[in-house]
């Protein structure tokens, strides 16, 4: 079996399965900024593998068949009024 990543053969003794798929133990990371992945919290997109803070938005994963560029340019003329809520501390 090949890397998923570098597509290198994997030995049993650096493998990681992960969705059924093979992986280097090194090359198991994000693929963002190399975050350490575990096979609880990755995230895997497109073959790449992401941690929970650089996974790609959600919207492109749940529906791949509506595979639309956002290209609404919102006129962000809104003023905002920054009133923040006091935090209620015990
Ligand atoms: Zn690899
Ligand atoms: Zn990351």
């Amino acid at each position: 079996m090949d890397c998923v990543i570098c597509t290198h053969k994997v030995f049993v003794t650096e493998r990681i399965d992960a969705n059924g798929r093979p992986y280097h133990k090194t090359c198991f990371k994000c693929s963002e900024k190399g975050c350490r992945l575990t096979l609880v919290n990755f995230h895997s997109h497109e073959g790449r593998l992401y941690c929970q803070k650089h996974v790609p938005k959600l919207q492109a994963i749940i529906s791949p068949l509506n595979r639309r560029r956002l290209v609404h340019s919102s006129s962000t003329s809104s003023s905002n009024l920054s009133s923040e809520g006091s935090t209620s501390s015990f």
